[in-house]
């Protein structure tokens, strides 16, 4: 046994520090289940003050700390490497609501909240907390920070950075930060927390943070919707956002890819159209005021209304070529389901290539028909799915082998992968998007990212981290 792992066994209970490799193994590996590292021991602390004394320990030995929140991250970040050197520094015993503040829309909660225990918590007091996607059950609110998670909202609310007032953290050499302000005007300076925001665990630990609430959506209205291409589905989001005031909740795109893939892979899904359409749109639009959620006498919900006539008029501009409009929660719910069943849906389609890339919204269209040529040039017949969250111009962009199973091999893979890095660029994109750098986007950050802004990161993480033990080999290239 290590040092460090004998100081911590005498400082900690057995279910602070966990050593036995059983014990250790659900912490060890990825979501997707592909990574698997080794670990000198996992350490659970239930506050601040000790995930501190853990840090100050393993900064004075000198040990690797991999922070881990939910551990549903896709870019390998939340796991350690195979030498077995590092801790594993689980955030989620820390999962107390400190505090909700209905009169300064605020909650200050710990980082090991999970997110869809957030949104419980807050909607019981009609508040409302927007981030939300796929692994809302298991994703907690330190590790939405640190990735700078996006998801369905985005189009209304913003990233989990945009959600975020303030935080407390600890720095590599033990010291606690806390900058746990609700303030929406701070001008003290460089910003610390926005360092901390998206610096996926190389940087410190996040144990806290208050995070922004809005009104609960009283009524949603929710529609799959057929469009004849992007740039119309684009003037269609503006035609909502203009009709709606901005209530634009999520509009998602869905290809017929992705259709063809749930209807294989994941039957259970119910696809709301006799035949599968080549493009839709997901289109979510809420209320918060009685004036447009409540039913009138005849009992029409004017948000539901207003859903129909955006539509009716898309219908009538060509916009739109087909719409299911959800009659019911369930079946609201039905349509999110499938959306979010994306990944499993994906995953269990074997073989792919994915990314997760942002692009400007009137350059999405013109991305998808270049790329598509210019994959077809070195593997005919690739099946491009550009699904994705589209009113942030975010597209989860997967590559699947042609109809036939022929394998992509490794060279094309590669060749594939060049191909869509470079027309990110021509485009004016961004290589990540939502999901972080990890382990599996370090090619990119070293081949695409801004060489002198990958230097000043560099700098900060050398003088916030002068040992390198804060998540080393991820999201910087050493
Ligand atoms: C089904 C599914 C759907 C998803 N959909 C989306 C989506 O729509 N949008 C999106 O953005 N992401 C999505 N993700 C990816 C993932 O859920 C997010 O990145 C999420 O924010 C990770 O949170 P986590 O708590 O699981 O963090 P983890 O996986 O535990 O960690 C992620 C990274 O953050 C670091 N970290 C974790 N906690 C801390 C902390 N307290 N302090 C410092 N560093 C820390 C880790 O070291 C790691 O680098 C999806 C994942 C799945 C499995």
């Amino acid at each position: 046994m290590s040092d460090l792992v004998s100081t911590l066994k005498s400082k900690f209970d057995n279910a602070t520090v966990l050593t036995d490799p059983e014990d250790m193994a659900k912490y060890v590996t990825d979501w997707h289940g592909k990574l698997t590292g080794k670990a000198l021991a996992v350490v659970r602390p239930t506050n601040t003050e000790d995930v501190a004394a853990v840090i100050k320990l393993a900064f004075e030995h000198g040990t690797p700390i991999v922070p881990q929140s939910g551990n549903t991250g896709v870019a390998g970040g939340s796991v350690p490497d195979d030498s077995g050197a590092a801790i594993v520094l689980s955030l989620e015993r820390m999962n107390k609501v400190r505090d909700i503040s209905p009169a300064a829309m605020t909650m200050t909660v710990e980082a090991g909240c999970v997110l869809e225990f957030l949104h419980e918590t807050v909607e019981a007091q009609d508040l409302f907390f927007p981030l939300n996607f796929g692994a809302k059950g298991s994703c907690m609110i330190g590790g939405n920070l640190a990735t700078n998670a996006g998801g369905q909202n985005v189009v209304r609310y913003g990233n989990t950075r945009e959600l975020c007032l303030g935080i407390e953290a600890v720095l590599p050499d033990g010291r606690i930060v806390n900058l746990l302000s609700g303030l929406r005007k701070d001008n003290t300076g460089y910003d610390l927390r926005d360092l901390f925001i998206g610096s996926e665990g190389t940087l410190g630990v996040i144990t806290a943070a208050t995070m922004k609430l809005f009104h609960l959506p009283k009524a949603r209205a929710t529609t799959f919707a057929v469009v004849p291409d992007i740039t119309r589905g684009l003037e269609l989001l503006n035609r909502a956002q203009a009709e709606t005031g901005g209530a634009v909740e999520a509009f998602e795109l869905i290809p017929r890819v992705f259709l063809e893939i749930i209807q294989q892979h994941a039957p259970q899904h119910n696809i709301p159209f006799a035949e599968i359409p080549e493009l839709c749109v997901l289109i979510e639009i809420a209320a918060t005021s009685d004036a447009e959620a409540v039913a009138d006498i005849e009992g029409i919900v004017p948000i539901a209304a207003k859903l129909e006539k955006i539509l009716a008029s898309g219908f009538d501009d060509g916009l739109v070529l087909d719409a299911v409009i959800a009659s019911s929660e369930a079946q609201r719910q039905e349509m999110w389901d499938m959306r979010e069943g994306a990944l499993e849906a994906v995953t269990a389609a074997g073989v792919w290539i994915g990314f997760d890339i942002s692009l400007p919204l009137d350059q999405v269209h013109a991305f998808v028909d270049e790329m598509t040529r210019r994959a077809e040039a070195i593997v005919p017949g690739l099946r491009m799915c550009h699904m994705g969250h589209l009113g942030d111009g975010n597209l989860h962009y997967t590559i699947f082998s042609p109809e036939d199973n022929t394998d992509v091999s490794m060279a094309n893979a590669d060749a594939i992968r060049a191909a869509v890095y470079d027309a990110i660029v021509d485009f004016g994109g961004s290589f990540s998007a939502e999901h972080g750098i990890g382990t599996t986007k370090l090619y990119a950050m070293t081949n695409y990212k801004d060489p002198v802004a990958l230097a000043v990161m560099q700098q900060i993480k050398a003088t916030l981290d002068p040992k390198g033990i804060m998540n080393p080999g991820k999201l910087l290239p050493q």
